[in-house]
């Protein structure tokens, strides 16, 4: 099993260091040529704009729609923008889920947050059967305000709003879990690429 993390811009080398303690192969992307033999990929967060813009400068758009078709992708924070159809505004996007995003919908970098969150999916990622709630980092987060009928909704906050969704193989994070030591998501995701 090898995962690849978009390294484009943004938060990579801490997926990396997450997957690396659990003892997986990674390697970073940056060129088309690199997906080559991955079983999955994660899109970091970071600023959603500027990695789509790169994604076109490298030639990245299609091969990375092709890759979600068939395998596993992660999008966390500005990775979960780039994973959905709809941002609201005029940027590059891979497409991939049926998903609308409201960007920033918390307000600005001094309104971060975070929030303990029910995730029912995480259950098999405790060893004692337990689920305790996921303590979840929001920067400068995106919203997932609207999920077609595929899209299974994994996590939201205390008013209902979408923080976390998944359709068949793809996620989408609001959040940041390769800022805290809690890695169920990352072993989620391994689960998803396997
Ligand atoms: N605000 C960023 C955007 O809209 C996402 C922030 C993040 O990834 N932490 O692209």
């Amino acid at each position: 099993m090898k995962i690849g993390i978009l390294a484009l811009q943004g938060a990579f080398i801490e997926h990396q260091a997450i997957l690396d303690r659990l003892g997986v192969d990674t390697s970073q992307v940056r060129l088309p040529q690199h997906l080559a033999g991955l079983d999955g990929l994660i899109i970091p967060g970071g600023e959603s704009t500027t990695i789509g813009k790169l994604m076109v400068a490298f030639r990245l758009l299609e091969p990375l729609r092709e890759f979600g078709r068939e395998k596993a992708i992660w999008g966390t924070c500005a990775g979960a923008i780039l994973l959905s159809k709809d941002a609201g505004r005029d940027q590059p996007l891979l497409g991939l889920m049926d998903i609308t995003i409201q960007r920033n919908a918390f307000g600005r970098q001094v309104e971060s947050f975070e929030a303990a969150l029910d995730v029912p999916a995480l259950k098999p990622f405790n060893s004692n059967g337990s689920n305790p709630p996921y303590q979840a980092v929001f920067i400068r987060a995106p919203l997932i305000a609207a999920a077609g009928p595929g899209v299974e909704v994994c996590a939201s906050l205390p008013d209902s709003r979408i923080v976390a969704a998944r359709q068949g193989k793809l996620l989408a994070t609001s959040f940041h879990p390769e800022l805290t030591e809690d890695d169920r998501f990352h072993r989620w995701f391994l689960e998803l690429a396997k």
